[in-house]
This record gives C-alpha cells, sequence and structure tokens, in this order.
C-alpha cells in the first residue's frame, strides 16, 4: 500500500479529489494483484468490486484525511488481465497512476469530460457518463475477442474502469493509453471522424500552443493525403477496416481516428547544425527507426496548453532518434518530407440511440445529411474507412522515380 506523501500538502478540491482517487486505485489494485492468475471467464467481465473507505480506516483500509468515500473496481480481474496482455507490469502501473500528482488537460473534448494526464506521460485518466461507464463494461467480452484476433488494432488500449462515490458524489473514469508521448514535437495533431460539417478548428482551438486540427483543415493542409508504403498502406487500411466491424457490430458511433504527424525533415532543417549534416540530408536512412514496426500502439498527447517543443540543443543525432516513439507509421508528405505519423481509433463509447437519431434529423435539416457526423453506426464506419483511405492516407505510387527513403 503506498505512502501517500501528496495527502499533507495544500491541494485544491480538485486535486484533493484526484488524490483520494489515487489512494483508492493504488489500493484496489494491490487488491487484486496477489491473487493467483488464471484463465479469464466470461463472468470477469461483468463483475464489480466496491472497496469503502470509512475516514477512520478499517480491517483492509488505512485511515485518510478525506471524507468517507468507496472505490468501485469494475472487472478488476479482466482488467488485470488486459494490461498483461499490453506487457504493463502491475508494479510499474501503480506507480505511474498512483504515486504521483496527475496532470489535468485543458478540456480537450466538448463533452465536459475532464481528461488527466499520468506524470511520466503514460496513461490518460477520462471521466465518463454512467452510460458509457455501463457500456464499457458490457463492450469489454467483445473488446477482448478483437485484442485477441486483431493484434494490431488501433483501439485504445482500456486499462481500467472505476467510479469513485462519496455522498452523492459520483464520478466514473476510464484508464487508458496516451497516444502520443512528449518525447518528440508533433508539428500536426488531427481528430478525423470522415465527416465534413462543422469540422474544423475553432478559432480558440488554432490560438492553442498544439492545437487538434479536424477534417476539414486536414484536407486544406494536405490536399493529396499522405502517401505510405503500398505495405504499410494494406496493414493501416486492413487493421482501420477490422477494429471498425467491431465498433460497427457494438453500434458505436463518433469515434475518431486521432493522428498526430511528426516531421522528421523538418526537425533536421530546423537543427541542421546540431546535427552536425550536410543540407540535403534530410532525407534519413529510415531503417534507424525500427519503421517494420507495424502500427502502433503506445504514442503521445500534447497536452494542449503547454509546449511540447524539446528543443535538440546538446543532442546528437542517435538521442534524437531514440526518442522517436517506434510505433509510428513512416509517411511521405505532400511536399516530400518524411515524417512519421501516430494513429489511433478514440472516444469509442458513444452508443447510437434515440438522442443521436434526433441530433442527425435536426442537422439534416440545415445541412445534407450525408456530411454531418451523427449517422447511423453502418453509415458512419463505412464514411470513417472511405475518408482514411482515399482522402488521409495513400499508398505510394512503385512507378515513381524519385529517391525514396528506405522503408524495409
Ligand atoms: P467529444 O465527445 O465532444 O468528442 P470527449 O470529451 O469524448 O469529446 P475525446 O474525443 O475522447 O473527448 O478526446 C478529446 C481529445 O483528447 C482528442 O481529440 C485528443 O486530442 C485527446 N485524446 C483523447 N484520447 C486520447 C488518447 N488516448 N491519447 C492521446 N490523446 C487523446
Ligand atoms: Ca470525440
Ligand atoms: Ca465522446
Amino acid at each position: 500500500i503506498p505512502r501517500f506523501s501528496a495527502i499533507d500538502e495544500v491541494q485544491t478540491d480538485t486535486e484533493a479529489l484526484m488524490t483520494t482517487i489515487q489512494f483508492g486505485i493504488a489500493h484496489s489494485l494491490a487488491k487484486i494483484s496477489p491473487k493467483p492468475k488464471r484463465d479469464l471467464l466470461l463472468p470477469d467481465f461483468l463483475t464489480a468490486d466496491n472497496i469503502p473507505f470509512p475516514h477512520q480506516g478499517s480491517e483492509s483500509t488505512p485511515a485518510h484525511k478525506y471524507k468517507h468515500f468507496s472505490l468501485k473496481s469494475y472487472s478488476p480481474a479482466a482488467f488485470r488481465h488486459l494490461r498483461d496482455h499490453f506487457d504493463i507490469q502491475p508494479e510499474d502501473f501503480i506507480a505511474s497512476v498512483c504515486y504521483t500528482p496527475l496532470k489535468q488537460l485543458g478540456n480537450p473534448g466538448a463533452s465536459g469530460s475532464v481528461f488527466y494526464l499520468t506524470q511520466d506521460d503514460k496513461y490518460i485518466i477520462k471521466t465518463v457518463s454512467f452510460n458509457e461507464a455501463f457500456f464499457l463494461q458490457k463492450l469489454l467480452a467483445g473488446y477482448w475477442m478483437n485484442l485477441v484476433q486483431n493484434t494490431q488494432t488501433l483501439l485504445p488500449k482500456f486499462l481500467g474502469l472505476y467510479a469513485y462515490q462519496s455522498g452523492s458524489r459520483k464520478i466514473r473514469f476510464v484508464v487508458m493509453n496516451n497516444l502520443l508521448p512528449s518525447t518528440i514535437k508533433y508539428h500536426y495533431k488531427f481528430d478525423l471522424k470522415g465527416s465534413t460539417y462543422g469540422r474544423r478548428a475553432s478559432m480558440k482551438e488554432k490560438r492553442k500552443t498544439s492545437p487538434t486540427f479536424k477534417d476539414l483543415d486536414f484536407i486544406q493542409m494536405f490536399p493529396q493525403g499522405l502517401s505510405t508504403t503500398p505495405e504499410m498502406y494494406s496493414k493501416l487500411i486492413n487493421t482501420l477496416h477490422r477494429d471498425c466491424m467491431v465498433l460497427e457490430s457494438f453500434d458505436i458511433m463518433d469515434y475518431s481516428l486521432l493522428l498526430a504527424v511528426h516531421n522528421v525533415s523538418e526537425e533536421f532543417r530546423v537543427n541542421r547544425s546540431r546535427f552536425d549534416l550536410p543540407m540535403e540530408s534530410h532525407v534519413i536512412d529510415t531503417n534507424t527507426m525500427n519503421s517494420n514496426h507495424p502500427i502502433h500502439s503506445d504514442s503521445i498527447i500534447c497536452e494542449p496548453d503547454t509546449p511540447t517543443e524539446t528543443p535538440l540543443d546538446n543532442q546528437n543525432l542517435t538521442s534524437y532518434l531514440d526518442r522517436i516513439p517506434e510505433d509510428g507509421v513512416v509517411a511521405t508528405l505532400p511536399n516530400g518530407d518524411i515524417a512519421v505519423v501516430y494513429v489511433g481509433i478514440i472516444d469509442i463509447l458513444q452508443k447510437y440511440r434515440a438522442k443521436k437519431k434526433i441530433e442527425h434529423a435536426m442537422k439534416s435539416v440545415i445541412t445534407k445529411g450525408d456530411t454531418v457526423s451523427v449517422h447511423n453506426p453502418a453509415f458512419y464506419s463505412l464514411r470513417f474507412k472511405k475518408f482514411m483511405s482515399q482522402d488521409i492516407f495513400h499508398p505510394e505510387e512503385t512507378t515513381n522515380q524519385q529517391p525514396k527513403p528506405n522503408m524495409r
């Protein structure tokens, strides 16, 4: 059980709340850890363990300075299995999530969810609604089937689902991987759905240090899309197809492809003197970046309001390359620049319901129905796949005689 140093510090309400939640998660993880491992059974997906934390402590929980609260851990055995599957060691997970203060991210979404990032940049904690939490538990067995069958999956890595309750206050949250670790700079970041209606970043968003652009911005910025090797292209599109099939089978929609671009050529131009390279060496040997690493799964979120640029001063080429997460897709930008692109499907807990049907009907009145992002799941998935395979990614033309980077 962790020592809770943060408990004595002066904290705001939210900080105190998060510290309490971390304290609760630590206990819940410590409780499941010693249990012998066994194969996952279907009922494991549907259980929940509610631990009360009385102020004065109990036989199994220590006394604490906060109000009486309880922490419900949903499907604890299933999530332990999932963390194992993702090669996350229990002691590392507890250290990342529970032992250092979390950083709150400035409102990245419109839903009102609050996002927290762990100090080490590895995990995101997102608050979710009752419906989303309920739905994730229902989805979990199907999600596990996809993980096992579709090993390249781009779906989020769900690592835990909890509910904190104190009096009438109830907060549900999910722990997942951070797709965009801040070891490198993301020159562009997009949240893409395949719809065009209103899908442009607001002026407020664009003024941020690391804005998240949308579909229409992408089309404007990269009208020819991003090209990858034909092998990488088919791998990526095939994975998207399989993931969309799962999402569609659960009537899920409104999800996005989070796509971040690290422009390697640009970094080389900016830092040429530091790398001690001649002018033309911006075409780098992608072998050194382990480019045969298929499609991802862990990468970064840039904190929307903080600079993510890591100056390359005093860094040599090797240390720069070492900092590039290996799970990106190597792509060529329309101007010939080489980039590493990080992709993942996010926000998959929205089920098509009556409210969405009404929203679609209303929006269709004022615009052409097909461009609206709220649609039925089959249509949503079809349009999403079409957009990603035609407008976002392209297979490189093999007949092109221009010198190509080595893609392995
Ligand atoms: P809405 O429902 O209004 O779209 P939301 O509150 O459900 O918003 P998300 O769509 O899940 O929020 O995420 C909002 C933003 O947060 C994304 O566009 C992305 O920039 C960032 N984000 C979400 N999940 C991750 C993740 N796993 N890794 C990195 N960044 C993420
Ligand atoms: Ca979203
Ligand atoms: Ca959402």
